[in-house]
């Protein structure tokens, strides 16, 4: 197994750039966010703990999603390469992924940090929109799909995120900057970041983003 982890505040682009990058590697995109909002749609048990958490803009326990994300990597084999989008977001979180990554004889490739200023970031949140059934992201200004609000890739409505509100915005972009930013120096000093200018197109920041990679 190999993983290359993406890093970066709400709104930085990371899904944006996790769907090109899952057709332009091989690799499997597994996003934390995506899978908890799964969990709290079907009501499973993890999803019903979650909820509450996502609605304030909190991060949900390291537990809970250290559980759900190890269940999806242990026992995938060396031919499993992850492209890891929202998780980990705490250090006890990238330590538990580190364990996790060693005891499987696999590798974290590289940490991407992708990096926006917070104006950028509070604009891109407001304009967002995703597709309620596949999840496939839109910006009603910068990324606008085909047909309004609906998705290109399935037809099925476009959304907006419940978080993405301007009050809820606040509280993600504060916990990302207490929670996750110790997050840069750890891989800095494991050598394993590799920071990526993230304004711009879709398709560009892709580009850098492959470029830059190890
Ligand atoms: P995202 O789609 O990555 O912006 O995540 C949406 C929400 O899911 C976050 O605001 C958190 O409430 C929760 N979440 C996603 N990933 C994590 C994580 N690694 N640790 C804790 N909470 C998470």
């Amino acid at each position: 197994m190999d993983a290359i982890i993406l890093l970066g505040a709400p709104g930085a682009g990371k899904g944006t750039a996790a769907e090109r990058l899952v057709k332009r590697l091989g690799v499997r995109h597994v996003s934390s966010g995506d899978l908890l909002r799964s969990a709290v749609k079907q009501g499973t048990p993890a999803g019903q703990e979650a909820e509450g958490y996502m609605k304030q803009g909190k991060l949900v326990p390291d537990e809970l999603i250290g559980r759900i994300i190890s269940d999806l990597l242990i026992g995938g084999g060396p031919d499993l390469h992850v492209l890891l989008d929202g998780f980990p977001r705490t250090v006890p979180q990238a330590a538990m992924l580190e364990r996790l990554v060693l005891a499987q004889g696999g590798q974290i490739r590289a940490t991407v940090l992708l990096e926006v200023a917070e104006n950028v970031v509070v604009a891109r949140l407001a304009g967002r929109r995703v597709c309620s059934a596949c999840a496939t992201g839109f910006h009603v200004t910068t990324l606008p799909p085909k047909v309004t609000d609906v998705c290109d890739a399935c037809g099925a409505a476009l959304v907006q995120r419940a978080d993405d509100n301007p009050a809820t915005v606040r509280n993600r972009l504060a916990v990302f900057a207490q929670d996750t930013a110790p997050l840069i120096e750890w891989y800095g000093s494991r050598k394993l970041l590799v920071r990526v200018n993230g304004l711009g197109g879709a398709d560009e920041v892709t580009d850098r983003i492959v470029q830059a990679l190890p």
